[in-house]
């Protein structure tokens, strides 16, 4: 079944100690995504909750958009990547936030239209500040988001409290 997919896409998970800094417990989802099935059950229950309410599925990098264009194909809607800041050839907005150690910027291109509804997906959630900064730029383009979903959720960092209607398929 479905519920089996996602035990099994549970054990595909690697964490990879001390990457890429001395005490992050990576969670590395390559693994997952080489499992046909693995990969499927997942994105199919990301998307489950938010069926039918979003027109695009923005994706943030690097590995959100491996999730997101799967996510976009499957549901049969458009595909919006969300780039670290100087990566798109012609930016229309952006966002910024605070990292543990200094500051990011995330940026979206005039793709992303004014009453578009947005599936924010990306690999993990922790403190929710990417995700958080996601519903900015949704936002600073017009758009709305319908809600957003992460494969796995790093429990006790309260991404929860600062990220609304997020989904999350495994707790870490
Ligand atoms: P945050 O903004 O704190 O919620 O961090 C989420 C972002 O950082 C996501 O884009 C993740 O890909 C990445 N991330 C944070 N912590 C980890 C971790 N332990 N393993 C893998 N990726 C992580």
């Amino acid at each position: 079944t479905a519920d089996d997919d996602i035990l099994r896409a549970r054990g595909l998970i690697r964490v990879v100690h001390d990457h890429p800094e001395p005490g992050i417990a990576f969670q590395d989802i390559t693994p997952l995504l080489a499992d046909a099935r693995a990969l499927r059950a997942c994105v199919e229950a990301m998307v489950a909750p938010f069926a039918g309410r979003f027109d695009v599925v923005a994706g943030l990098e690097a590995r959100g958009f491996l999730l997101a264009g799967a996510a976009a194909v499957l549901t049969g809607s458009g595909l919006i990547p969300l780039r670290k800041a100087g990566r798109l050839p012609a930016p229309a907005a952006r966002a910024d936030y605070v990292l543990e150690y200094g500051q990011a910027s995330i940026e979206v291109s005039e793709d992303l239209g004014a009453g578009d509804r947005v599936l924010v997906v990306d690999d993990v959630l922790a403190t929710g500040g990417t995700l958080a900064a996601a519903h900015r730029l949704v936002a600073a383009r017009g758009a709305s988001v319908a809600g957003s979903a992460c494969l796995l959720e790093l429990d006790g960092l309260g991404g929860r409290d600062v990220v609304p209607d997020v989904h999350t398929l495994i707790g870490v």
